[in-house]
């Protein structure tokens, strides 16, 4: 049977095409507004081009060739001017938990550019040692004022549980406050910027259109619709049958348009103005704000630094390879490639080696967060993996992808970066 033939869920294209720059595929869904999000929603995705490109590497081809950078900058500084404060108050918030990207955004725009930004923090679903530690470097070294939100345990896990049940997304929680708690900070402090790193479309999470502004869309953070569900559940039926007050939800609850309009907002993005590189964050973060690295490997990647913050952030990348087919490789490795890091043939070497790795090393924790039995958990991962991208063998059991990066032709060599695989491995 041909592959054609297989029922592809989420509204996935039926016929995986891989970049031929990177190692990222037409599979990659764009980012949305996650009080939208149900069972059934179709997803958007990511494209690639006729000449076998995809819309990450489209992007990142502008910031090198056709971008002006110096123009961009002159762009950040009227746009700070703006905003700026001289007496003793905030003027802006920088949003984070502890991370290499967070680190650099709020210690540049405070040493850098004389900005008073107040520091915000969702917290994790479950703080690793190691994330804990970096938040309180980034606020003791990096020197800032923070204001650390934890939503309800009880009601942060069950909306987990019923994410993980229902989206097979059990991260969603954490999307929730990282997309809109900023802007809501802004509004209750009478702040008038939010500033993120990367934009979207460095991660093809969008269109190309969306990269010619340095503001994030509303649609990500604002939801004007009656109807508003977490975790896949209208919040009526969270209320009737989950045991959920109207109180419980209301940290996760979207923005409305008039809101932000009323306050003038600025949602942006410094990775907008600046060329954006996780490696370089990475070196700026540890140089600044005492950053530390895991000590280990991140299981599913090669990576040691990057969303270490939370146990369970192994497992929402397993979750995003079990429903895609992308895995936490396939995010590092193609953004290296981009950046000239690593060559495509490394990636795809990186790509067998530890994309099916299954993220062992907090998934007791994650069962007991979840609340479910391995034997549940395996049987909802099932679920959620789409024939077109599956294939179960059927003397062992054991679940392998159909396809490979492999599958396309090699990148012709001008385009290869330098070599990193002789001196890490
Ligand atoms: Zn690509």
């Amino acid at each position: 049977m041909s592959d054609e033939r297989l029922d592809a869920y989420y509204g996935l294209p039926t016929e995986v095409v891989y970049c031929r720059r990177c190692i990222m595929s037409n599979q990659k869904p764009h980012s949305i507004n996650e009080t939208t999000h149900v069972a059934g929603s179709k997803k958007a995705t990511m494209g690639v081009g006729d000449d076998g490109i995809c819309d990450a590497c489209r992007y990142s081809d502008a910031k090198q060739d056709s971008i002006d950078w110096e123009a961009r900058e002159r762009q950040l500084l009227r746009s700070l001017e703006r905003f700026r404060r001289t007496d003793g108050s905030y003027d802006c918030i920088v949003s984070g938990s502890g991370g290499k990207d967070s680190m650099k955004i709020a210690h540049m725009l405070k040493y850098r550019y004389g900005m008073n930004p107040l520091t915000v923090t969702w917290a994790p679903h479950m703080y690793s040692d190691i994330g804990w530690l970096n938040m309180q470097r980034w606020i003791h070294e990096g020197g800032f004022d923070n204001l650390l939100f934890s939503a309800n345990g009880k009601v942060m896990r069950k909306l987990t549980s019923l994410a993980f049940e229902n989206l097979y997304f059990p991260f969603q929680p954490f999307k929730f406050g990282i997309k809109s708690w900023a802007a809501k900070m802004a509004m209750k402090f009478g702040i008038k910027l939010v500033m993120y790193g990367e934009p979207y479309a460095e991660y093809g999470s969008t269109t190309l259109e969306e990269a010619d502004s340095p503001e994030v869309g509303w649609e990500f953070f604002v939801n004007d619709a009656p109807d508003v569900y977490l975790s896949g559940v209208h919040t009526d039926t969270l209320i009737s049958d989950h045991g959920l007050s109207a109180n419980d939800l209301l940290p996760f609850m979207p923005i409305r348009s008039h809101e932000v309009a009323d306050h003038d907002i600025h949602v942006e993005c410094l990775g907008w103005y600046m060329p954006w590189d996780p490696q370089e964050s990475y070196y700026y973060a540890v140089e600044n704000c005492g950053f530390e690295p895991e000590t280990q490997r991140s299981e599913g990647t090669y990576g040691k630094y990057a969303s270490i913050d939370d146990k369970i952030d192994g497992l929402h990348y397993w979750t995003h390879l079990i429903k895609f087919g992308i895995g936490r490789t396939s995010f590092d490795a193609s953004h290296e490639v981009r950046n000239g890091h690593v060559t495509r043939e490394e990636a795809v070497a990186l790509w067998h080696k530890f994309e099916q790795e299954f993220p062992s090393r907090f998934h007791a924790d994650c069962l007991e967060y979840l609340g479910v039995t391995e034997e549940r958990f395996q049987q909802v991962t099932d679920q959620f993996r789409s024939p077109h991208l599956w294939r179960q063998d059927p003397g062992t059991g054991v679940w392998r992808l159909r396809h490979t990066p492999d599958e396309v032709a090699q990148a012709p060599a001008a385009e290869r970066g330098q070599s990193i695989i002789s001196s890490s491995a």
